[in-house]
């Protein structure tokens, strides 16, 4: 701190080779001038009170920058936790429901076989119906 900035003077006293630049605002001082705060050299008192008002808003950006990141973080694994709660839930819902689906999926289908013989029944009962209506028309032509 105390080897001379070549080329430089301080602001406040031209005669006198700066020593240091002040961390702030870069103005380069002499030993006299500079002040040490936190082993930081500033020109003065207001670039002090700057450099510690900066300081504590980019520590305050930093933590609401990390707040942010943590609630999106909380957000998707909450997401996550509702996805796999409807997840187990329907699970959950067909094992316990597993036979009265399988009984109403059985019932369904024996419905629509009984339904379909029906008709194929009526179609068969129709048929011969009409063939054997055919063929007493035929019989009837030829007497
Ligand atoms: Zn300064
Ligand atoms: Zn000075």
């Amino acid at each position: 701190m105390s080897k001379p900035i070549k080329g430089s003077v301080c602001l406040n006293h031209p005669n006198v080779a700066a020593v240091a630049r002040c961390a702030t605002c870069s103005k380069p001082i002499c030993g006299e001038c500079a002040q040490v705060h936190d082993g930081s050299t500033f020109c003065s008192k207001l670039c002090y009170d700057n450099a510690m008002r900066t300081g504590m808003m980019v520590d305050d950006v930093q933590r609401r920058k990390g707040m942010a990141n943590f609630r999106r973080k909380i957000a998707i694994i909450i997401n996550l936790l509702i996805l796999a709660a409807i997840i187990y839930a329907g699970y959950h819902f067909y094992t316990r429901n597993k036979s009265k689906v399988d009984r109403k999926l059985q019932e369904t289908k024996q419905a629509v076989q009984q339904k379909s013989s029906e008709a194929a029944d009526t179609i068969r009962k129709s048929t011969v119906e009409r063939e054997s209506k055919y063929k007493r028309d035929r019989e009837s032509a030829l007497q």
